[in-house]
């Protein structure tokens, strides 16, 4: 049983000398310069294009962020613990920051600039377009949805030719499936906060993205999500890690 016990210890220290967990990864290609992306856990994301390391949501529970590289642009969704994290938001941030939230989460934060759904605007030739992120049937037991409509951004991001959505907490709304033109979407598939996979693919199946990440997600609704995708097989569905 001692040795056991010592084993057992050697072998979590061994696992937290390696310092960083390992995210999972992926690239999408372009001519306009290719972006990557680094799936951190939960619903948060980097995407690094060109010289610029974009991050959406970070927690600092995810993952030690001081040792990735500063953001020069971060992007909150909403105010929940596991999307708006001063302490990663600290983390990750430098003089040359820029920062972008929905209005509730800056009265988190009270730094950056808020932005509210229907703005569209263009910074160091990141072009940003906010869309609401909301419920529309999953509620509380004080039979209040999770995520208000007027509280949570999503954003597109276009990034040289590139055009990524990524979803807040929300549900398929009709502002979602009216979307055109998306190369990737990421949607959230957390129960009972966000879609099942039905809510996901009748979403897909409206909009179309070229590729579809699931993120934010139970593993467990995975199988369903890729039974449903057969479907859609003009959607690409990657799955990474988290
Ligand atoms: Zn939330
Ligand atoms: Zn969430």
């Amino acid at each position: 049983m001692k040795t056991l016990l010592f084993f057992t210890i050697s072998y979590l220290i061994s696992l937290s000398s390696l310092g960083q967990k390992i995210f999972g990864k992926d690239t999408l290609k372009a001519s306009s310069g290719d972006v990557a992306i680094t799936f951190i856990g939960h619903g948060s994301l980097l995407l690094q294009w060109g010289e610029q390391s974009i991050y959406i949501d970070p927690s600092s529970r995810q993952a030690d962020l001081y040792k990735l590289p500063k953001a020069d642009m971060l992007f909150v969704t909403h105010h929940h613990n596991d999307h708006c994290d001063p302490a990663a938001l600290k983390a990750l941030s430098n003089s040359g920051t820029k920062t972008f939230m929905s209005e509730i989460a800056h009265e988190k934060w009270h730094q950056g600039m808020v932005l509210y759904p229907e703005q569209q605007l263009s910074i160091d030739g990141v072009g940003i377009t906010v869309l609401p992120a909301y419920n529309l049937i999953h509620k509380n037991e004080e039979g209040e949805l999770y995520h208000k409509e007027g509280q949570g951004n999503s954003y597109i991001l276009t990034l040289g030719d590139l055009r990524i959505f990524i979803g807040g907490d929300t549900e398929n709304t009709p502002e979602m499936k009216a979307l055109k033109n998306i190369d990737a979407a990421f949607l959230p598939m957390k129960l009972p906060y966000t879609m099942n996979p039905a809510m996901v693919v009748d979403a897909v199946k409206a909009f179309k993205p070229k590729v579809l990440y699931p993120y934010h997600y139970d593993r467990k609704l995975l199988p369903e999500l890729t039974e449903l995708m057969k479907n859609v097989p003009e959607v690409e569905l990657r799955i990474r890690k988290n």
